[in-house]
């Protein structure tokens, strides 16, 4: 039997990672996080040097990127959450991420590492570009005031202090830059499950999500 894929986007703040993760853990399934993968291929060219706009060929060649127990390993060095979480980071990733070179890279190996298992992949492309075939698609949304506060109180518990407004203006730059690159923009599949995450808790999302999972897995084995 081929792999069960479950394809979960949204805009920063969605809620994507918590549920991505949580769905994963209930499922026995495997999470790839794709943003993740940016994060890391972005702060590597970053450090090496390189900008958007660079002739990137040759560095890309020379990154090697492998999943292992659920883990991401650039160059054969294990991807840290501390270095990969900050603003700038982010920044950097949605800037690298218009490019067509590292987004053909990143999509080639991420449908790779789907072909070994059953995966939650979280991303903003992954069920219209990298696994339009994916069993199951879920597109998270939220108001944008819900996840300029969701992410306050992140960076506050990692004691980052910034400003309501410093936040906004950080996430809509990153949702314009997200939605409007022409290179597989931030939107919803035609067939994906829409869930309006705001004033909701995450049981009450993870609920809905195990039952877009839940309806699909009855419907393929009426129709096996
Ligand atoms: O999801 P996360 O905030 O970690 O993603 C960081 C950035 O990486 C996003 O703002 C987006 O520009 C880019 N990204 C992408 N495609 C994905 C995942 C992330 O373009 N599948």
């Amino acid at each position: 039997m081929g792999s069960f894929l479950i394809a979960i986007d949204g805009p920063a703040g969605s809620g994507k990672s918590t549920i991505a993760r949580l769905l994963a853990e209930k499922l026995g399934f495997n999470h790839l996080d794709t943003g993740a993968m940016y994060r890391a291929v972005s702060i590597y060219l970053h450090s090496k040097g390189f900008k958007p706009g660079d002739d990137l060929h040759d560095v890309l060649e020379s990154i090697e990127i492998e999943y292992i127990d659920g883990q991401i390993y650039l160059n054969g060095k294990k991807v840290q959450e501390e270095d990969i979480r900050s603003a700038k980071a982010g920044q950097l990733a949605s800037s690298f991420a218009t490019l067509p070179e590292v987004r053909n890279k990143l999509t080639q190996l991420q449908r790779k590492i789907c072909e070994k298992g059953n995966f939650v992949v979280e991303g903003r492309d992954i069920g219209t570009v990298v696994l339009p075939h994916a069993q199951v698609k879920i597109f998270l949304t939220a108001s944008f005031e819900e996840r300029v506060k969701r992410r306050l109180k992140e960076l506050k518990q990692k004691g980052i202090e910034l400003s309501f407004e410093e936040v906004a203006k950080q996430i809509e730059e990153r949702d314009q830059r997200d939605s409007s690159r022409d290179l597989a923009p931030l939107r919803p599949a035609e067939d994906a499950v829409i869930i309006d995450t705001t004033c909701k808790s995450i049981a009450q999302v993870l609920e809905e999500a195990l039952e877009v999972v839940n309806r699909r897995k009855t419907d393929e084995a009426v129709r096996c």
